[in-house]
Parts: structure tokens; sequence; C-alpha cells
């Protein structure tokens, strides 16, 4: 595992493992005839995905942007899933040398349980806090949809996953866009869900930006090349030509959360079409 340089801020791709989701519902109305080229399509039409949360150092504080899937599901779900956790969240902060109590603040792009799984943790049958130092940073509006989630949204919305953050009055919210620590700060996108929230990095002149469910891999990257699960698709599109735009013309380092192969890299646009390339060693 190696860092990403942003100026001065040292980001770490960690990883929680692998699972699998469907693939049309990963490419929403795109065919499959389309994307299955792109991917590693199994025989029950699911795809490779990456679990990709980040850790950042700023301002001496230990920084996790959103911590994978966790270890609460069921065998069913898990096997539903195909998670696979030879690498999990826990190895890989130790591989950098942090344990969980290392964690000073966690942010969360949203609160579907592949990216808030691993919030909380059982302890004789009882979901807890696994950072238990933490400030979590919590859009507001996310956290409302995530405690009453509907007959679309209850997929994702486990509260296991979240609800004992507030019940040990660990839970910071944010109500606006803008810097929330030092050199990192929140854009809500929409979209995914109506709070989903990207995550941006600046320092020295650099900037970052963590795409999330926003561009979930790379093949995600043309306009119209959105997931199924997205809330709100058109939403989706314009926020995505929005930052897409941005991280070309700024040159910015994109992080990918889903990705099964690819961390990091910078947009380029051949011929129209968008590219990820490889950050230079
Ligand atoms: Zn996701």
């Amino acid at each position: 595992m190696r860092s990403v340089q942003v100026g001065a801020m040292e980001i770490w791709p960690l990883s929680d493992g692998t699972f699998r989701l469907d693939g049309g519902a990963m490419f929403g109305v795109v065919p499959k005839t389309l994307w299955a080229p792109r991917v590693a399509v199994d025989a029950d039409n699911r795809i490779p995905l990456g679990l990709t949360p980040l850790l950042v150092r700023t301002g001496g504080k230990n920084v996790l942007i959103d911590a994978g899937i966790g270890d609460k599901l069921s065998p069913k779900a898990r096997t539903i899933y195909c998670v696979d956790q030879k690498m999990s969240l826990d190895r890989s902060l130790a591989a950098i040398g942090l344990g969980a109590d290392d964690i000073d603040v966690v942010l969360a792009t949203h609160l579907h349980f592949d990216h808030a799984g691993g919030f909380t943790r059982m302890i004789d049958g009882r979901p807890v806090p696994r950072f238990r130092r933490a400030r979590h940073l919590i859009r507001r509006g996310e956290w409302d949809d995530a405690m009453a989630p509907n007959e679309r949204t209850r997929a994702s919305y486990q509260p296991d996953n979240y609800a004992p953050l507030a019940e040990a009055s660990l839970v910071d919210f944010i109500d606006a866009d803008g810097e929330v620590l030092p050199g990192i700060s929140v854009w809500r996108t929409g979209g995914h869900t109506p709070h989903h929230q990207v995550v941006r990095f600046d320092s020295e002149g650099r900037t970052g930006l963590f795409l999330a469910d926003l561009v979930p891999t790379a093949a995600h990257l043309p306009d119209a090349w959105g997931m199924g699960y997205d809330l709100a698709p058109l939403e989706t599109m314009v926020a995505k030509k929005h930052w897409l735009r941005m991280a070309v013309d700024g040159e910015y380092v994109i992080f990918f959360e889903h990705d099964p192969a690819i961390q990091a890299g910078r947009i380029i646009v051949v011929d129209g079409t968008r590219r990820v390339e490889p950050l230079p060693d």
C-alpha cells in the first residue's frame, strides 16, 4: 500500500476488501452489451467492486473518510454481495501503523451500508462505535434520510451502522458545503442520495477529489453512465459534468471508492473521451 501526495497532504487509499453488485444495477440504463466488455462480469451478472476508504493526516489529526462495508453483515448478505475481506479496514490501518483508537475524525460521504458499515462493530450482540475517540462528521440531511428510510432506500440504510454514534454523542452534523477540517472540504452532489457529498483536498495549490458514489469506478466516467441505485440520476449527471470538468481543468488527483483496480489517478480527455491516467511515481 502506498500513499498519494496532494500538495503537502498525504492520503492513504485503504481497503475494506471487495464485494460484488449486480452489473445491471451498477450501470442503470446502459445496455449490458456496452458495459460488459469493460468489467469482469460473473455468471450471476455481478461485477467486482473495491471498498476504498481514505485516511488523511491533516492538522495533526488522523481523518478517516468512509469506513467500508464492515463486519456486521449476516452470512446470507455476505454471500449475496460476495464480500471478500482477506484485506480489511483494520488490517489496512494496521499496515500504516494505526489502530481504531488513533482515528480522530471520521467523515461520511453518505450513510449507505458499503460506506458506513465499518463505523460500528458488534460487541455482545450490540452494535457499538468502532472509532471510540473520533468525532463523526455527517451531513444532517443524510442523517435524517438514513434514520427514516423508505421502501426504496431501506436496503441501503441500516441504522445499526450509525445510530450508535449518536447514542454515544460522537456525531457532529454538517449543514453546508465548505471546509470542515484544514484543507478538507465537502460538497453536496445530490443524485445518488439527496445529501451525498464529495470530499475535496486542497494543499499548496494542488487539489484532490474523493468522488465516492458520484463516479464509483473508472467505468462510470461517461456522463450518462450512472447507477440504477441513484435516486436522482439527472442530478448525478449534472454534478458529474461539473466535478469532472473541474478535475480535468485543475489537474486534480481523483480517488475512486469502488473501482476494483484503480484507487487514484488523473482524468484526461482524449478525442472527447475521458480517461484515467495513472499518477506519476
Ligand atoms: Zn457505494
